[in-house]
Formats: C-alpha cells, sequence, structure tokens
C-alpha cells in the first residue's frame, strides 16, 4: 500500500514529503480527495523547477532567496531537491554558507518553524521522550549543534539550527543521502551572546551555557537516547566550541558511528588538495613537508591527518608528525615553547624560536604552506618567493575564511611563483590570467567534496564506525577524480557543478574499505558504486 492512501486531502498537501503540489494527476486528486483543492491545471516537476528558477531570479537579496528555499522545503521537498540538484554550485551559497551565516544571526527574526528537534538542558532526564515526537522511526543521520561556534560568527545559541538543517540538505542534494533519514539537531544549552539573551525574540533558553559536568552528562543522555531510538544512526558534530568538540569526539568515536566535519572533513579536504598537488608534482606524500600558518584545531587536525596518510606509505607516525611545523601567534612551535596545548606539542620542532613565517620558510624547508590562521595577508611575496626558491611546484593553500581573510589571493600566488604555485584556497577565487598570458583556475578546498559523501557511505553501508583511514580514503578518491585537463590549469579538485556524480563515486571508495574493514551491517555487494547509486535519492515523484 503507497503512503499516499493513507494521508490524503488537505493534510497531503500539507506533507512536505508526499506532496507533489500541481504536479498531482487529475487520478490522484480523484483518489486523494484534492480534487477543488488546487487550480484545475497539471504541472510536470520540470515546469515546477523552471518556474521555481525564474521566481529565484526575481529575487535579488540572497537572504530572501534562501527563506524562498527554506519555503520550499517545507512546502514540496521533491521540487526543493530538483531545484538543489539542478544547479548546486548555485545553490550552495543559497542554503549553506555564507548566506546560512546570515540566515543564523537573523534566526529568531525570520523564523517560520517546521524543521529539526530542539532539545533544551531542561529536559534533562526526558531526552529519550523529546526524540520520540520525531515523525520519523527509522533515523540514520543526525547533524547535531550546541550553537557555539557558528562558522565564525561565535555563539548564536539555538539560533545555530540553520547549520544542520543547511548541512543535511547537502548531505542530500550533494550524496544523495534520502531526506526522510536526516534529523538536525540543537541541543540548547544556553547562550552566553548577550544580545540574544536580551533580544525579546530570542527562541532559546535564557540563561548563560552550562558546563563541565551538566553538560557531559546532558550530551551524554542524547547520544543514549539516540542508540536506544535509532540503533543505526550515524552523529555527525558541528559547530561545537573546540574545548567540547575534541573531548567529545575522543569521547564517542570508538563507541558509535559518529564524526566531526569541522576537525575531519576539513582535514580531510586538504588531504585532497594535497593528493591533487601530488599528481601535478610527480612527488610522493612521504617526501612532502608542511609549514602552517596557524596552530589551532584546523592546522592539528589536518598535520595528523597528513601524518596518518604518510604511515600508509610506510613511515612511523612519529617521523610522519616530525615532517610538519606549526607557526602561530607566538612564532614557530618549538618544543622549549612552555604554552602548548596537548594537541599541539606532536608537532612542535626541536629548533631555535623564530618570529617571522619567512624566517620558518627558510629554515624549515617545507615542500608546501597551509595557511589556517583566520589572518589575511600573511602569506606576502616574501614568503612566496622565498616557497618558490626552495621547490619547483611549491604548494600554498591560504585555507582561512572567509576571502578577506585569506593569507593570500589566487594572483598573488601565481604572480609571485611566476605561474608556479599549486594553490587552493578556503574561499573561492576567480581564474587568473598572468601578464604572459597564462590562466591559472583556483581550486576550492570545500568540505563539500567529503562530508556528503562520508554520510552517503555510511548510510548505505550501516557502518558501525567511522575512522580517519575512511577520511583518508575519501581524499584519494576526490583527487583521483581531478581530470588532466584540470590539472594542466592548476585546478586540484573537481568542479562542483558535478558535485553528485563525484560524491557517489567517493562514497563507493569509502564503501568499499568499510566493507573490506568488516565495519558494515549489510551484507557486500558485488557492484558497490552500482549499490551506492541505487541507494542514492533521485527528486522525482512516486507513481500512484
Ligand atoms: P583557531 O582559532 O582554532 O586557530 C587560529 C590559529 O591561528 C591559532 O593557532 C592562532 O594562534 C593563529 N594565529 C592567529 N593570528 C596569527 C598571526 N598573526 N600569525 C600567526 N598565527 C596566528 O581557528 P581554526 O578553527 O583552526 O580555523 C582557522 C581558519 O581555518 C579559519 O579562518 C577557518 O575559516 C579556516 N578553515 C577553513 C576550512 C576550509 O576551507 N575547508 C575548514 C576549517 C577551517
Amino acid at each position: 500500500m503507497n503512503t499516499q492512501d493513507k494521508v490524503s486531502g488537505y493534510d497531503l498537501l500539507r506533507s512536505a514529503h508526499l506532496n507533489k503540489g500541481m504536479a498531482f494527476t487529475e487520478a490522484e486528486r480523484r483518489a486523494y480527495h484534492l480534487e477543488g483543492l488546487l487550480p484545475p491545471g497539471v504541472r510536470t516537476l520540470e515546469l515546477q523547477v523552471a518556474r521555481t528558477h525564474a521566481e529565484l531570479a526575481q529575487i535579488e537579496n540572497d537572504l530572501h532567496k534562501y527563506l524562498y528555499l527554506s519555503d520550499l522545503q517545507s512546502r514540496n521537498e521533491t521540487v526543493f531537491y530538483a531545484t538543489l540538484m539542478s544547479d548546486p554550485s548555485r545553490f550552495m551559497p543559497i542554503v549553506y554558507t555564507p548566506t546560512v551565516g546570515e540566515a543564523c544571526q537573523k534566526f529568531d527574526h525570520i523564523y517560520r518553524g517546521g524543521r529539526g528537534m530542539y532539545v533544551p538542558i531542561s529536559a534533562r532526564g526526558r531526552v529519550k521522550e523529546l526524540l520520540e515526537n520525531w515523525p520519523e522511526k527509522d533515523v540514520r543521520f543526525i547533524v547535531v549543534t550546541d550553537g557555539e561556534r557558528i562558522l565564525g560568527l561565535g555563539d548564536l545559541g539555538v539560533c545555530g539550527m540553520g547549520i544542520p538543517i543547511g548541512k543535511l540538505s547537502l548531505y542530500t542534494a550533494c550524496a544523495g543521502v534520502p531526506p526522510q533519514y536526516c534529523m538536525p539537531v540543537t541541543l540548547d544549552v544556553g547562550t552566553n551572546n548577550h544580545e540574544l539573551l536580551e533580544d525579546p525574540l530570542y527562541l532559546g533558553m535564557r540563561h548563560e551555557r552550562v558546563r563541565g559536568d551538566d553538560y557531559h552528562a546532558f550530551v551524554g543522555e542524547f547520544i543514549d537516547a539516540v542508540q536506544a531510538l535509532f540503533p543505526k544512526c550515524c552523529v555527525q558534530w558541528e559547530d561545537f566550541a573546540n574545548f567540547n568538540a575534541v573531548p567529545l569526539l575522543a569521547r564517542y568515536k570508538d563507541k558509535l558511528c559518529t564524526y566531526n566535519d569541522d576537525i575531519q572533513g576539513t582535514a580531510a579536504v586538504a588531504l585532497a588538495g594535497i593528493f591533487g598537488a601530488l599528481r601535478i608534482s610527480g612527488q610522493k606524500l612521504a617526501d612532502q613537508r608542511f609549514l602552517f600558518l596557524g596552530g589551532g584545531s584546523a592546522a592539528t587536525g589536518i598535520a595528523e591527518l597528513i601524518s596518518e596518510a604518510m604511515t600508509l606509505e610506510g613511515m612511523t607516525i612519529d617521523a610522519a608528525r616530525a615532517r610538519h611545523a606549526l607557526f602561530d601567534i607566538q612564532g614557530l612551535m618549538v618544543k622549549s615553547r612552555s604554552d602548548l596545548a596537548d594537541f599541539q606539542k606532536p608537532f612542535a620542532v626541536e629548533h631555535a624560536p623564530l618570529d617571522t613565517f619567512v624566517d620558518a620558510v627558510k629554515a624549515l624547508k617545507p615542500t608546501g604552506i597551509i595557511g589556517v590562521s583566520t589572518v589575511p595577508k600573511l602569506f606576502n611575496q616574501q614568503v612566496i618567493e622565498a616557497m618558490t626558491e626552495l621547490n619547483e611546484r611549491p604548494i600554498i593553500f591560504p585555507y582561512s575564511n572567509p576571502t578577506s581573510r585569506s593569507e593570500c589571493t589566487a594572483e598573488e600566488a601565481y604572480a609571485w611563483s611566476n605561474g608556479n604555485a599549486i594553490f587552493a584556497s578556503g574561499s573561492p577565487f576567480p581564474p587568473v590570467t598572468l601578464h604572459d598570458g597564462r590562466t591559472f583556475m583556483p581550486g576550492q578546498g570545500n568540505n563539500v567534496y567529503i562530508f556528503p559523501a562520508m554520510g552517503m557511505a555510511v548510510f548505505a553501508t550501516e557502518a558501525t564506525r567511522v575512522t580517519q583511514e575512511m577520511f583518508i580514503v575519501a581524499a584519494k578518491a576526490v583527487a583521483e577524480q581531478v581530470t588532466e585537463q584540470s590539472l594542466a590549469t592548476g585546478l586540484i579538485y573537481p568542479p562542483q557543478a558535478k558535485i553528485l556524480d563525484a560524491s557517489l563515486h567517493v562514497a563507493a571508495r569509502v564503501a568499499e574499505h568499510i566493507f573490506e574493514k568488516n565495519l558494515a551491517r549489510v551484507p557486500r555487494p558485488s557492484d558497490i558504486e552500482a549499490y551506492i547509486r541505487k541507494r542514492a535519492y533521485r527528486p522525482a515523484y512516486a507513481t500512484t
């Protein structure tokens, strides 16, 4: 029996998942008591999408486009995803960064209801009861935030909900994770954002953030409830403050299927860029040496994953870590410094203190520099020229976001290295043509190459764990899809316009690894890529 048989009339038009709007056929309108509730014309899905494109083209402001799409998502999921998937590179910046950041900042003023699960700390002892109110009983994927470090915008409390919602839309649009299995969650433990606390329209708990044991007990109760209700569910941690993100991941990574995209996805996309760069330079990973500008979670996460990837080429982890170094606001991280955190210590080098980045480049002779400092312009002409003197093809990755914080522009990197830099950045840059006529296509190290594919692999295999090695496999799978033509223009990531195909390939590679490591809860299919493609969501109306 079709689900539509159970829901009919007005309720059917209000069910985003089942609603076809003007695409209900005359026979369906008769069968489901819709006659008279719609104008008599009948449209196809293609026409609905074309109409959505036309309407969006009339809207100039990106936040208004976001709101239009968000209303569409609540009204007709199929048209929403068909629209997103018709032009992902155009719509990703609307449903996710940067527009979603503005939407979160204004969330309580533009709230329209509807999506996601809000779990306040006042519900301690009853978290399972709350989760039981979610309409779907088979949840496979949760993106959860506590709203403390939303993008680069800081503590937005419950207004951070825009992020799990937007991110899950990308899991579906970019890698085909079926939307009915996805649940966005915000754990509301209060906020330290006083502007929000004083705003009469603020929608969350009106107190300072709960910390310490109470906080961890609450998160623990949430995880227990998820496991009891949804045993096949993967939990992705999103935009937690560093001091919570790192211990939460450490506490749960070996107990359930879970990962943190800010830490692991970021590292994997950088590693994918490195694998892409090595295809241009023809060198081996084990011969690389990276110097990071910045010593925060992004820098240490990337350095650790590169080191783990090097161990797969036969190095010990200590030898691999010793090939990288961090340079933060206090200078080079040397062993004699007393201010280093535990997660930074593995990368501290035996060296005299150095105060300028260019001196560190000259002393350590890295093959690549990775900027994750949040400070613009620090990859200056001296730095790029020093890298170019040391390397035939220096790897230059200014990853700080947004564009205004990038450690250098694409044009600067190509011009100062005489076109020899292998470049990728955190925020997008337009193509660059040098005075001699050579044109370069800068790549963007966007996590979207990794997390949707990881989600699809985990969903399709019902994986029990997410391991670091799965991220290394994903990074390789991203890099192997870059065409020779793209590499010839300096582009080391696949085109975002073809993200679904790229993600399904990455998901298949990761799934293969999951089967090899006996981490799957479904039997191994004979053709893994075909299996993944078959399980992927496609926006189409069910025929009745
Ligand atoms: P963080 O605040 O944890 O770390 C910033 C680091 O930069 C700190 O170690 C700090 O000491 C150092 N720093 C600050 N000023 C400096 C200066 N003048 N000179 C040298 N070092 C300086 O931040 P994070 O979470 O590690 O993120 C850093 C950046 O990386 C952000 O801009 C973020 O947008 C970017 N990022 C990009 C991606 C991506 O593109 N995929 C993913 C994650 C993070």
